[in-house]
């Protein structure tokens, strides 16, 4: 066991204190994780700039009507559930050294351990014009904003008049599905309003292969969906610039549109001077730990650190491996085997008729232009399905996550987990098959 903390005074600190920022799927993971494996040994502060955790995924749903309440889970009940001090502040300036944090209210905070969780941002300026012209799909309000434009959509298409949407993925964007999903989504809506032969869909993506992240098998289900689903599907379409109704790309080609929907660049919601970042300032990490590099006690789990691929569910996976590492160095005894980071995504690609299911083993490339690909070691793990029933899936989660972190329990923890997980290996089984390249 690591030696207790000693404070300035001279005073003994019986308890480590971890001090998490970024009250997110990878902060409440991590918080939760820990309090469960080390009990009360260990002290635990979170400094989150938000009154509640968002569960981002499913605001893919407001656009359509979804009811923005059921996303926001509070925190302080959680927190004060699991013994977790909260503390309402944003997290300034980190001082490695000193082993400090300052807070905007000008106050700091010693740690014995830091978690920067604090995810990402958007950088819809790298394309001119982005901000301007085109809906984003980052924060709830884009959502519902978006949603206004589909029910003018709507009433145009009603009266007959003919309307251009576009999709676009431009480079520096670590996380296309959703705009996918927003894209089958809106082409099913259309279809149900017996409206789609009025709306012409298109979707452009600067990537070799859709959503190329997640391999051949994802690829083929999405150019088959768009086939059968007469929206017009084209990749190696790198958007540079955006008029008033007009996109244009790096190849010369211009589209012209009446809405655009685009999911802009990434970069991390917060800069680390003194840390070692990438070009988009997201923190490098050791892979197996998510240990920032050349730190100590700093870790970075989730979207704010350097996995390429952004992603609720490998956020779980970095912050498991996170929590593990630091109650193991605290406690050895209470994590014997502590569990390293995996890369193997999960996702539920929703259409409102039916969904997409893949899991994808992963591995980092080191190529900047496709820095993750298919895992060629796991490629029985390799599976992909299209079934109404995927739909189950993604609604389940949308209930078992709230549910858990309102209780203050990890995602991955405890009887719910081991059922819920249960039953996507049954589903997959049944209803995915394996990819082969
Ligand atoms: C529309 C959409 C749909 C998505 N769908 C899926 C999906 O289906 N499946 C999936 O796996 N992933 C999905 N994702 C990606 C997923 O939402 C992210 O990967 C995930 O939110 C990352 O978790 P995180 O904890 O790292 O960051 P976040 O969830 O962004 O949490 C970071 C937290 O840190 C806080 N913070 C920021 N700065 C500070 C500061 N200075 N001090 C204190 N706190 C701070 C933020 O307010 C936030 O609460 C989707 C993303 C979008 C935009």
């Amino acid at each position: 066991m690591e030696a207790p903390a000693i404070l300035s005074g001279g005073t003994m600190r019986t308890r480590p204190r971890v001090v998490i920022a970024g009250g997110g799927f990878a902060g409440l993971e991590t918080a939760f994780t820990l309090r469960s494996r080390l009990g009360d040994r260990v002290d635990l502060r979170l400094i989150a700039n938000e009154h509640d955790f968002l569960f981002r995924p499913n605001t893919i749903y407001l656009p359509f009507g979804g009811d923005e309440a059921k996303l926001h889970v509070p925190l302080t009940d959680a927190a004060v559930r699991r013994g977790v001090d909260l503390v309402r502040a944003s997290l300034k300036r980190v001082d490695t050294d000193l082993h400090l944090v300052e807070l905007d209210d000008g106050t700091i905070e010693h740690y014995d351990y830091l978690v920067l969780a604090t995810g990402a941002a958007m950088r819809p300026e790298e394309v001119p014009g982005l901000a301007e012209h085109a809906r984003t799909i980052w924060t709830p309000g884009q959502m519902h904003d978006l949603g206004d434009d589909l029910e003018r959509l709507h009433l145009a298409a009603a009266d007959g008049e003919v309307r251009h949407v576009l999709f676009a993925v431009p480079p520096g964007n670590k996380c296309a599905g959703p705009l996918y999903e927003i894209a089958f989504m809106l082409e099913t809506w259309l279809r149900r309003r017996h409206l789609r032969d009025l709306v012409c869909l298109t979707f452009t993506t600067y990537e070799h292969q859709f959503i190329q992240a997640f391999g051949p098998g994802v690829h083929h289900v999405v150019a088959d969906e768009f086939a059968d689903r007469g929206v017009n599907g084209y990749t190696d379409q790198a958007l540079t610039r955006v008029e008033d109704g007009i996109a244009h790309y790096a190849n010369g080609t211009a589209r012209t549109f009446d809405l655009l929907v685009a999911f802009p660049p990434y970069r991390a919601a917060v800069d680390y001077p003194g840390l070692p970042t990438d070009d988009r300032g997201f923190l490098l990490t050791e892979p197996d730990t998510r240990r920032v590099q050349g730190t100590a006690n700093v870790y970075a789990p989730g979207d704010a650190g350097d996995f390429p691929v952004k992603q609720a569910f490998l956020a779980f996976l970095q912050a498991d491996a996170v929590a593990d590492d630091i109650a193991a160095r605290i406690d050895p005894a209470a994590v014997p085997a502590p569990r390293r980071f995996a890369p193997v995504s999960m996702c539920v690609m929703e259409m409102l008729d039916k969904a997409a299911f893949a899991q994808v083993p992963l591995q980092t490339t080191g190529d900047p232009a496709a820095p993750v690909r298919v895992d060629p070691d796991a490629e029985e793990d390799y599976l992909v399905g299209v079934s109404p029933i995927w739909r189950l899936g993604k609604k389940a989660l949308g209930y078992y996550l709230p549910h858990q972190f309102a209780a203050g329990r990890p995602f991955h923890g405890g009887l719910a987990w081991h059922a819920m997980e249960l039953g996507l290996k049954g589903m997959s089984k049944t209803l995915a098959d394996q990819v082969r390249e």
